[in-house]
């Protein structure tokens, strides 16, 4: 898929962000081996750890709706730079993505990056590490 095709998906989500308290809002879109694409925004709350982020919700909701393999996901926020996932996001990511799964980056004003899980969390803590 076009890396912008997937980008301007995440715009389409960030439009549907819940963000009162940061006004920072987030789009994040998924496109999974099937074809289809699962979309996220970030939805906050007044109690602040309850928010989620856009990428977790895109992930979840497709882990929800049965998906198993995911191809690339993108990321967009009016930043000043590319905007890159939070550290509890990458770790998610590395419960369900391949390391050579590509993660799109992007502001609103087409700046863009894109790197693999691996270049965004090296040295995760995972599964294997829970075997004894
Ligand atoms: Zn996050």
């Amino acid at each position: 898929m076009k890396d912008q095709l997937l980008i301007n998906k995440a715009i389409e989500a960030m439009d549907l962000a819940y963000a009162p308290y940061s006004k920072f809002r987030v789009g994040a879109a998924l496109l999974v081996k099937s074809g289809k694409i699962y979309t996220g925004c970030n939805i906050e709350n007044a109690a602040y750890p309850a928010t989620c982020c856009a990428e977790r919700v895109a992930i979840f909701s497709a882990i929800a709706s049965g998906e198993k393999e995911f191809i690339e996901l993108a990321v967009v926020a009016d930043s000043p730079e590319p905007i890159t996932p939070c550290g509890i996001c990458r770790q998610v990511m590395g419960e369900f993505f391949e390391k050579e799964t590509i993660i799109h980056m992007a502001n609103m004003k087409s700046n863009k990056m894109s790197l693999t899980l691996q270049e965004l969390l090296p040295f995760s803590f995972n599964s294997k590490q829970l075997n004894k």
